[in-house]
């Protein structure tokens, strides 16, 4: 296979099945958006009441080829043959069922027209795809993701390397504002509730109260799950049992049948949980960001300790960083980061919170939910590297059993054969425990956004 022409003009489509939405996308050098579309049958899991594997599988063998079909129209490329030069599929993690619809039908493409491969880790597309609409965001940068199945932390080093900082100890948040809204009949306040996701109502609702009513979910000391560990680990899982405790208020209003009642009620819920989870990330983004400063940019650069010893480093540096101003993009994606009270909080807490002033970078609304554009972006910017690098670099890499295929662009039909889906994969290096060993202590956040009035 040569890509000697391909050079010029490389196109890359790109194929996310790893939940419950079916895009396709293709995108040209430098991320010019050829196409972007999406079967998404939100509506019908809202009616099942969540997400089925089984079935969810079955939507993308129903829609996997009209998507992409449609994505190639809408691009005006002439042919696959001609004008597309790889293909990238989400290989991890995921849904095992939906994963598996993804990458079959992308092996089953690049076979027909003897294309590249290009597997693709769908957290590291989520944290990449704010790059696409502004490239003045530099590595390394912070990445937080918040999503249906996800909550992490994490330092993007290079656009295919990834560190962990921490992440959900058990649910994902939106996860929780779906079984939240769920439980608080959202649906049955008609359009639009009927339509959208549980966040996205919970969102809507919560935009005309006061979130200053902490009535429902403040712990007993008034502070946020978590709090004590000086980590970056979050927990979502209790303000479910937190919401547990006034579902019969809400079953009586909606019994009642008021509807203004009702309604105010719901708006001040939906309000206080936003906040509380607002609060929680923030604390935890704040953590993250002073252990970005005080160690992680200073070993990185291996400016200290090149004898490797860095237990006598705490003192030191906490000296310079009194002195040093140096900040990180933030980037905050994953379907939940739609959510503009969410990132709107982030960028206060990023501007005006913490001990430096650092930018902060959210998808545009669309792009913020599992969709095929960021799988041909990230499948673009491998496909770039590969091209940069030259096909020895990356044929021999194959070769190395030590090698990650999921790493790589494949251009070996046996090697293709060996790629598989893999349900569950971290982001990258798991660094939480060095997190916690620092022992850091936070400052107060003391904008009045920050603080659980009860
Ligand atoms: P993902 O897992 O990335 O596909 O994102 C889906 C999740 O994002 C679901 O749990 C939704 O409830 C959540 N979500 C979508 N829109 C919003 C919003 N505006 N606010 C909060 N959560 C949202
Ligand atoms: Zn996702």
């Amino acid at each position: 296979m040569s890509s000697s022409h391909l050079c010029t003009s490389p196109h890359v489509l790109g194929i996310e099945s790893s939940c419950d939405d079916t895009g396709v996308a293709i995108v040209g050098r430098n991320g010019k958006i050829l196409s972007n579309c999406i079967h998404s049958p939100l509506k019908e899991h809202l009616t099942l009441g969540g997400i089925i594997p089984v079935i969810a599988k079955e939507f993308h063998l129903m829609n996997i080829d009209k998507v992409a079909n449609k994505a190639f129209q809408e691009s005006k490329l002439q042919s696959i043959a001609s004008d597309i030069d790889a293909i990238a599929v989400t290989t991890r993690p995921g849904l095992d069922f939906s994963l598996k619809v993804g990458l079959n039908y992308a092996k089953r493409l690049v076979k027909k027209y003897s294309k590249p491969l290009i597997p693709i880790h769908h957290m590291q597309a989520h944290a990449l795809m704010p790059l696409l609409e502004n490239r003045s965001i530099k590595f390394p940068f912070m990445a937080l993701l918040v999503s249906g199945g996800h909550c992490l932390l994490s330092i993007a080093k290079r656009y295919n390397e990834f560190e962990l900082l921490g992440e959900s100890r058990d649910d994902a948040p939106g996860d929780v504002l779906d079984k939240i809204a769920r439980r608080l009949k959202l649906r049955n306040l008609g359009p639009p509730f009927d339509r959208i996701s549980g966040g996205a109502a919970i969102e809507l609702l919560s935009r005309r109260e006061d979130a200053d009513r902490f009535k429902y979910f403040a712990s007993s000391d008034g502070n946020y799950p978590m709090a004590q560990h000086q980590d970056c680990t979050f927990s979502f899982s209790a303000y479910r049992s937190m919401f547990d405790k006034f579902v019969p208020v809400i079953d009586t209003l909606w019994a009642r049948g008021d509807r203004d009642v009702l309604q105010q009620e719901l708006g001040h819920v939906c309000a206080s949980l936003q906040r509380v989870m607002l609060i929680q990330i923030a604390k935890r983004l704040q953590r993250a960001i002073m252990y970005y400063r005080m160690f992680w940019k200073y070993e990185n650069e291996a400016v200290f300790a090149s004898d490797g010893d860095t237990s006598h480093l705490g003192f030191e540096l906490r000296k310079l960083v009194e002195e040093d101003d140096s900040c990180i993009d933030v980037v905050v994606s994953g379907g939940v980061a739609a959510n503009k009270y969410l990132v709107d909080g982030i960028r206060l807490a990023c501007e005006k919170g913490f001990e430096t002033n650092n930018r902060v970078f959210a998808p545009s609304k669309a792009l913020c939910s599992d969709n095929g554009l960021m799988i041909a972006w990230n499948g673009m910017l491998k496909y770039q590297d590969y091209l940069d690098r030259g096909d020895q670099h990356y044929s021999s890499n194959q070769t190395n059993l030590n090698c990650d295929i999921h790493q790589s662009v494949i251009v070996d039909s046996s090697q293709m054969d060996l790629l598989d889906r893999q349900a569950t994969c971290p982001i990258g290096r798991d660094i939480s425990e060095s997190i916690r060993m620092k022992s850091m202590k936070l400052q107060k956040l003391n904008h009045p956004e920050f603080k659980i009035k009860r």
